[in-house]
């Protein structure tokens, strides 16, 4: 035998057991993003690199070292996409979707970086991306956080923390920099490497550090709410009233910064004690700047994003939704004769009842042999067709969880009697 081959690392199979949960996961995303009148985009995952590049910025972790990048047949320089709004923005400016309208997309689906694989980090996860565009006042942004609010309880996840914070405009952004360069520089001897190399291009991501040696001088930095302009202020002091007003409990972190320079104003992150580092499951901000970088006319926007694999291990770890995906009905078929009447069964009762997961046995083998595999698969009921029930025109019905004595059903009778037996609640 070779050798087999194995997934790549930091990558995973969804595997026939985890589904259920995932399937639950996006049906409630589906459901909240859709209450709120938002539609679906569906991005490719291939991007030209210069997207990242000029969007993300070249001195970002993402960009500097987590990106799939690759030449392709052409030459042409592409990359798995590390993340979704500067492919959601590329395709609205394409496709002229920006033009005088207000536009709310979500999407979902999977991201890729070369990450340090661990719990709640891998190197292929998925995001869902909710994003608006045309809208530049508080209102929406109070919006997208009463959207995850929402779907927190439709989840049935308790305990996050909502965190936000304000960057002001690139107003107040220039003023606090100036500011912040000079302390920093100051206590340039506390600076390890990384924050140096950020020094001069993106100080404000200093602030973002979780160098344990670091904190004190950070907690001593220049604060950006201190030298917020006054249209910064009234649209911070809206929003927390509008969370306050939906009853949303916050904190205000004022180290909760985003390091690229199209990000402005609002930030938030919602936040979990029980993923350990991992602890960040939805990461959001207003980018009023990028769709302008890009190439497109200038227009608000503002949006967020979501580690579905860090909410499933939520959802799992508390153990809230077991969720039934096995089959109502094992249909069992002794006898060449039952399998081709029985195929056609199964096609009619598919037909009559919606909602009815019916696996028919296939391969053939004992009846003993199919009953085992009847109760193995979960179903609650085996439907039985031999030679005896082939001369009588009848399904013989057993009870595989509950005590009933098995019963003999005409093939008129059945649907009635699996839609009461299984399809109602
Ligand atoms: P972190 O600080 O955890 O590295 P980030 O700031 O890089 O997160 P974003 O780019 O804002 O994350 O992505 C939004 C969300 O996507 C994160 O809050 C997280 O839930 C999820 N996420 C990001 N990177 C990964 C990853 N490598 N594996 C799994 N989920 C991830
Ligand atoms: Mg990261």
């Amino acid at each position: 035998m070779s050798k087999s081959i194995k997934v790549v690392r930091g990558m995973h199979d969804i595997l026939p057991q985890q589904s259920p949960l995932w399937q639950h996961l996006e049906a409630c995303v589906r459901q909240v993003v859709q209450a709120y009148g938002y539609d679906e985009i569906r991005m490719p995952i291939v991007e030209k690199t210069e997207l990242f590049v000029r969007t993300i910025g070249e001195v970002t972790d993402i960009v500097a070292k987590e990106m799939y990048t690759f030449n392709d047949r052409n030459g042409d320089s592409l990359t798995l996409r590390p993340e979704g709004t500067a492919c959601c923005v590329r395709a609205c400016i394409e496709n002229g979707l920006l033009y005088n309208q207000v536009q709310r997309l979500w999407y979902s689906g999977p991201m890729f970086r070369h990450e340090r694989p661990q719990k709640g980090r891998y190197r292929q996860f998925y995001q869902t991306g909710v994003e608006a565009y045309g809208l530049d006042g508080p209102d929406i942004d109070a919006e997208l956080i009463m959207m995850t609010a929402r779907l927190w309880q439709l989840l049935g996840l308790e305990g996050l923390e909502l965190q936000i914070n304000t960057l002001g405009t690139p107003v107040t952004r220039a003023a606090h920099r100036e500011k912040l360069v000079k302390y920093l520089e100051g206590n340039r001897n506390l600076l390890d490497e990384e924050s140096l190399l950020r020094l001069e291009k993106n100080p404000l991501r200093i602030l973002d550090s979780k160098n344990p040696t670091m904190q004190a001088m950070i907690e001593g930095a220049p604060q950006l709410l201190d030298y917020l302009d006054d249209e910064s202020r009234d649209h911070f002091d809206t929003l927390k009233s509008l969370l306050d007003g939906a009853g949303i409990a916050y904190r205000i972190n004022p180290r909760l910064v985003r390091g690229l320079d199209y990000y402005q104003k609002t930030v938030f992150e919602w936040v979990t004690h029980d993923l350990g580092a991992q602890g960040t499951v939805c990461a959001g901000g207003r980018y009023d700047g990028l769709v302008e970088q890009l190439g497109g006319k200038a227009t608000p926007a503002i949006g967020f994003a979501m580690g579905m694999e860090r909410l499933l291990t939520l959802i799992e770890d508390r153990g809230l939704t077991v969720l039934d995906s096995a089959p109502h009905a094992y249909l069992v078929l002794v006898g060449d004769l039952a399998v081709s009447q029985g195929l056609l069964l199964a096609e009619q009762l598919r037909s009559a009842l919606p909602g009815l997961r019916l696996r028919s046995h296939c391969g053939g083998g004992s009846f003993k042999s199919q009953m085992k595999k009847a109760d193995k698969s979960g179903a609650q009921l085996a439907l039985i067709l031999g030679e005896d029930e082939i001369a009588q025109q009848q399904v013989s019905v057993k009870h595989l969880r509950a005590e009933q004595p098995q019963a003999s059903i005409g093939h008129d009778a059945l649907t009635q009697y699996l839609k009461e037996a299984l399809l109602t609640d």
